[in-house]
């Protein structure tokens, strides 16, 4: 069987999905370890069985719904491929515009201290000190296993002598003051959470469930948040759709200032973040 071929059936057992012809492609690249352009340059390439039967499996494992990210183990988050497995939750492209926030405030502060909690794959944390080399972080989840992820992604980006990684709740046992606080806690409304796609639902439940309304990790975050701030400390967060206006309330009555909401390319309010007052 040839390249162009063996798409054209990938894309048939695809048809469920939301992107067939991408997915194929990718997952194809993937068992060739090529770039996807060179599926178009060498269309007439003949695949061998044994990349036959590896691909057909894991279009199979897609169709069943399972993310891409998971089948090739990668996800690109702020132009780095970070290592995903299923124990962290897949890191979104809305996601890039709360490391931008969080780096625009740690260029104002001599001290690039911060805090990121519910780290995951360690995205967040691990592309703010790509990006800003004298910044140091403390990394926090209640997940073992994706604090593994996390660690390995610090390792794979050379960031790890400036990370800290600690197994817990919220703050877990960080005993330092932050010159910002940053976090994508799981927002998900709990009786919403059936609703999900398919995809999302192969994430770990505990990534994704904020509770009855889906705050309580704000309100958790933000009560305690000053304990863990340095004076004018910086606090941002990812918020989940209509849920602005209740996280700007409980900032406020926190004593948080100069609260602003940022909105993502859908033109949705995706982060809000704000300063502790003098
Ligand atoms: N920061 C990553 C990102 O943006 O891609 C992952 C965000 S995911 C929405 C939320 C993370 O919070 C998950 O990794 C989950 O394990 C973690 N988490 C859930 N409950 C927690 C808790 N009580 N304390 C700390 N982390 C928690
Ligand atoms: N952005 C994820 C979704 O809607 C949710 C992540 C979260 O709860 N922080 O699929």
């Amino acid at each position: 069987m040839k390249i162009f071929e063996i798409i054209k059936l990938a894309c048939e057992k695809l048809s469920e999905v939301e992107t067939p012809r991408l997915d194929a492609e990718i997952l194809l690249a993937y068992v060739l370890n090529c770039r996807r352009l060179n599926l178009y340059t060498d269309t007439d390439r003949i695949l061998t069985q044994e990349e036959i039967t590896r691909y057909m499996k894991l279009i199979e494992r897609r169709a069943e719904k399972i993310p891409v990210a998971y089948l090739i183990g990668i996800k690109e988050f702020f132009g780095l491929n970070f290592a995903v497995n299923e124990n962290v939750l897949i890191p979104r492209p809305d996601t890039e515009i709360l490391v931008q926030c969080a780096i625009e405030f740690l260029q104002t502060v001599d001290e690039k201290i911060f805090l990121d909690i519910g780290t995951g794959s360690g995205a967040i944390c691990v592309s703010i000190l790509k990006f800003l080399r004298t910044a140091r972080a403390v990394a926090t989840d209640i997940s073992e296993k994706s604090l593994e992820v996390a660690k390995f992604n610090a390792q794979k980006f050379n960031v790890d002598d400036r990370a800290e990684f600690l197994c817990g709740d919220l703050f877990a046992t960080a005993d330092k003051k932050f010159a910002a606080i940053i976090s994508n806690p799981p927002y998900i409304p709990t009786a919403e959470i059936k609703n999900l796609q398919a995809e999302v639902l192969s994430e770990p439940i505990k990534a994704l469930d904020g509770g009855l309304d889906g705050l309580n990790f704000y309100r958790r975050i933000i009560s305690s948040a000053e304990k863990f701030l340095l004076p004018r400390g910086f606090l941002a967060f990812e918020i989940g759709i209509n849920q602005a206006a209740a996280v700007k309330n409980l900032l406020a009555e926190n004593n948080f200032v100069e609260i602003e909401i940022l909105r993502d390319l859908a033109g949705l309010e995706r982060v809000i973040c704000a300063k502790q007052k003098f």
